[in-house]
């Protein structure tokens, strides 16, 4: 879990050193609606493609032959019991573990097998650990500004001045992460909840074109559940996205009549619907009868 947390520092400050003004930015919208860029060919309307990856612990085959593709804009839920390899699925798309065989794709073009960890966030890949990692000593606020893309050209400070659009990106996550009226405040005094969705903002200002969220509301409230699955209802379509949970209920409230998928000793075991995969005996079996 410590790992997991200075990883994704380290994942988020590669991905703040790396970033250029590589994205046209089209003007009046905010910028963290960005559904392609010119990096990443999405013509075909798939954006990530995964083909027979296998990751060999030792012999011990955590992905064994996992195939997938996720559609631009789509939001897919992945379920599982404990160690059917999501995470290590998440490992491999973001060059954190490096597959022994198959093939991964962002977009049409982006062999992601090539790039490194930096790279693959600077493409435009998002990823949000279990654990919130905030700047805890931050106001939310800056954290945000922190994790904003910025122009390489410019040195960043905290105290250089922000352009309007900025200012609006900053204004359009706090809306949508719900922390407006938290903005002055220390991110170490947020609730457990609340630093998620601040993590979650700052992974938007980096204006990822897929976010994959590992357990996004283990430890929350009901409450904190039930508003964090309105947050990702409103990212659909904006973004591309990756969410693994065990929570049913949010499962189901985020789904949709979207494509679930339930991996089972590291492969596909069933994909369809939520209602689709709920009757599946062998998910039954596996998973959910438990
Ligand atoms: P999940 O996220 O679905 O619970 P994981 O991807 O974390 O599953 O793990 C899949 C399997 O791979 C588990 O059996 C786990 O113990 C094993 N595993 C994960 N990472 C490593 C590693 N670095 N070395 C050896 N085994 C690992
Ligand atoms: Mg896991």
């Amino acid at each position: 879990m410590k790992r997991d947390h200075a990883h994704q520092l380290e994942h988020l400050q590669a991905a703040i050193a790396q970033n250029t003004d590589h994205v046209a930015n089209d003007g009046g919208s905010p910028s963290y609606g960005r559904v392609a860029t010119p990096g990443m060919d999405a013509r075909h309307g798939v954006i990530l493609y995964l083909d027979e990856i296998t990751v060999n612990f030792d012999g011990f085959k955590a992905l064994n032959k996992l195939s997938l593709d996720i559609s631009v804009g789509e939001l897919r839920c992945i379920i599982g019991p404990n160690g059917a390899g999501k995470t290590t699925m998440m490992d491999v798309i973001t060059g954190k573990t490096a597959a022994s065989s198959g093939t991964a794709f962002f977009g049409q073009n982006i062999d992601l097998s090539k790039l490194n960890e930096a790279q693959i966030a600077h493409e435009g890949i998002g990823r949000k650990f279990q654990r919130p990692t905030v700047f805890e000593h931050h106001t939310v606020f800056q954290n945000l500004e922190l994790a904003m893309k910025t122009d390489k050209r410019v040195k960043p400070t905290l105290f250089s001045r922000l352009t309007g659009e900025q200012s609006d990106a900053i204004g359009a996550t706090l809306e949508l992460i719900g922390l407006k009226r938290e903005v002055w405040r220390s991110a170490g005094l947020l609730s457990h909840g609340q630093k998620q969705w601040l993590e979650i903002g700052m992974l938007l200002m980096q204006e990822p074109l897929l976010l994959l969220l590992d357990e996004p509301v283990a430890g929350m409230t009901d409450a904190e559940t039930e508003r964090t699955g309105e947050l990702l209802n409103q990212l659909k379509g904006r973004h591309s996205l990756m969410v693994v949970e065990h929570d049913m209920d949010f499962v189901t409230s985020i789904a949709g009549n979207n494509k679930v998928t339930v991996l089972h000793e590291g492969s596909v075991l069933a994909e369809g619907s939520m209602t689709q995969v709920q009757s599946d005996q062998r998910v039954i079996e596996v998973y959910l009868g438990r």
